[in-house]
């Protein structure tokens, strides 16, 4: 379990939460997860693309195709 900090795309507040393997598929990197900003003024939806180190490569604003899990963010 990785604890990650980072910036919701929709409005670029902090974010942390908590992805691990188990959360993605696999079989492919960058690979996507759906990040959901728990936050009462956003409560926005977003993809994260995660490489094989669980780093962060990218994000979308939208629910992109592929994501196994929809993570909620911790604050
Ligand atoms: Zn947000």
């Amino acid at each position: 379990m990785t604890l990650k900090f980072n910036s919701c795309p929709h409005c670029n507040q902090q974010i942390m939460f908590k992805v691990n393997f188990d959360d993605i598929d696999n079989s492919r990197f960058p690979a996507p997860v759906y990040i959901h900003h728990n936050n009462e003024q956003c409560g926005k939806t977003s993809t994260f693309y995660l490489d094989s180190r669980l780093q962060v490569s990218y994000t979308e604003l939208d629910k992109k195709p592929g994501a196994i899990k929809t993570i909620e963010t911790m604050k």
